[in-house]
């Protein structure tokens, strides 16, 4: 069974394309046979694809003018030349789709239908980056893989059971009515996550009290009781909570008021300044990636060493938040780029919830661990990193429902 990933995102389309031999859902991640990557911010009017397959890696150049040529040019890198492991499109079951925003509509992942696909599209003013490169992937899929199912996978899915003393905003009640709503997002991962400690602990979710950080360019905690997600970080839009690498994360409203009035700020200004500008990218003004900011900290740089102290800090708050939230903790969780290899966030971040005796084991986490527990034995909270495998999370919701409607 091959099962076509697509993660379209504002300024990048990651793709991959799973084997699973006679329709075997294998219980932890395999390998990808195909995996590429269009990156339409290296060059103003190009993109670059990267495709490796068959042991080989391959760039090519795509026209910014047409980006659902784009998708087509990826694909057929699945049928022709070096990268080919497939004999023609049809070879394909089904395609997976990470749809960024599903509202509250959609609590689980969803074969796409027109009724879907409208929702998706509704939903474009909330997610305005995102939502609207989901709908040109899909319609890019409907043209070149004829009459394939295809399933949408939220990333706001999982928060849809958040309780409404947490998801709703202390402003007029009218805008709650109007989806004015803390959502949540990187789901895929916080759920893919949860169901790893589940596996690793051996312990059923329904027992579990988890945090987990998915620390990447975009960061978020959520708390999760008994498997269901009860608190996140990231709300309205993925730009609340954490600091992050160029977001700015929660800041006093008024600040936006202000620089209306005093400055003239436009909505695409503030918009710009608060996703593109902020962040350890803003504070620093070096990078937005953390391993430049540690690099500049070890070299005296004294706005470095801020964003990273104010990282760590905001860091620390909203883990206090989720465990105020969640009334105890079990596990601790470490993911994505920054969570799974900066053992330097981790001890830091560990460090001030001493007092509730988590501790963590110094050569544990500093030996590179991947779907671990670096907690010291007598630590009263286990501290796990994992690896998060968004994609193949995708692949495993495609499996369920591609058995569901193939039944006869
Ligand atoms: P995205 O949110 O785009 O999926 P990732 O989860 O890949 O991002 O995380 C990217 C970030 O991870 C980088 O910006 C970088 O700050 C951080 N990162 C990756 N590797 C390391 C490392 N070895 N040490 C510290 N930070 C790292």
């Amino acid at each position: 069974m091959k099962i076509l990933i697509i993660n379209a995102g504002s300024s990048s389309q990651k793709s991959c394309l799973y084997d699973l031999t006679n329709n075997y859902l294998p219980e932890h991640s395999i390998e990808p046979i195909w995996e590429a990557n269009i990156d339409w911010t290296v060059a103003r009017d190009q993109g670059i694809l990267t495709v490796k397959a068959n042991g080989t890696r391959k760039n090519h150049y795509i026209n910014y003018d047409y980006p659902c040529q784009g998708i087509s040019q990826m694909l057929n890198t699945l049928i022709q030349g070096k990268t080919r492991v497939i004999k023609n499109f049809s070879d394909i079951n089904i395609v997976g789709h990470r749809v960024v925003h599903g509202g509250t509509d959609y609590s689980e992942a969803t074969l796409i239908t027109p009724d879907v696909k409208a929702a998706i599209a509704r939903l474009i003013p909330l997610a305005p980056t995102h939502n609207p490169s989901h709908i040109k992937a899909i319609q890019a899929i409907e043209q070149i893989l004829e009459n394939v199912p295809q399933v949408a996978v939220f990333d706001t899915a999982f928060h849809c059971h958040i309780p409404l003393k947490s998801a709703a905003y202390p402003i007029p009640y009218k805008w709650l009515e109007k989806g004015i709503r803390r959502y949540g997002f990187h789901g895929i991962s916080h759920k893919y996550c949860a169901e790893k400690v589940s596996q690793i602990l051996n312990k059923p979710l329904t027992s579990l009290k988890l945090i987990t950080c998915h620390l990447g360019n975009g960061c978020s905690l959520t708390a999760i009781k008994n498997g269901i997600s009860i608190d996140t970080t990231m709300g309205f839009t993925p730009l609340e909570g954490l600091m992050m690498g160029t977001r700015s994360g929660s800041i006093d409203p008024a600040i936006l008021i202000h620089l209306i009035r005093k400055y003239n700020f436009t909505a695409n200004q503030l918009n710009t300044m608060l996703n593109k500008e902020s962040g350890f990218q803003g504070v620093s003004g070096i990078s937005a990636d953390l391993r430049s900011i540690i690099q500049a900290v070890n070299e005296g740089n004294s706005r470095a060493q801020l964003a990273f102290d104010m990282y760590i800090h905001r860091l620390r708050l909203h883990l206090g938040a989720m465990l105020g939230s969640l009334g105890g903790l079990d596990t601790l969780v470490f993911t994505a780029g920054v969570g799974e290899n900066s053992a330097i966030v981790r001890e830091k971040t560990c460090e001030a919830f001493g007092f509730i005796g988590l501790k963590l084991d110094p050569n544990k986490n500093n030996n590179s661990p991947v779907n671990t527990d670096i907690a010291d034995d007598d630590s009263t909270v286990r501290i796990l990193v994992i690896h998060t495998e968004e994609n193949w999370a995708i692949a495993q919701e495609c499996w369920k429902i591609f058995n569901q409607i193939s039944l006869p």
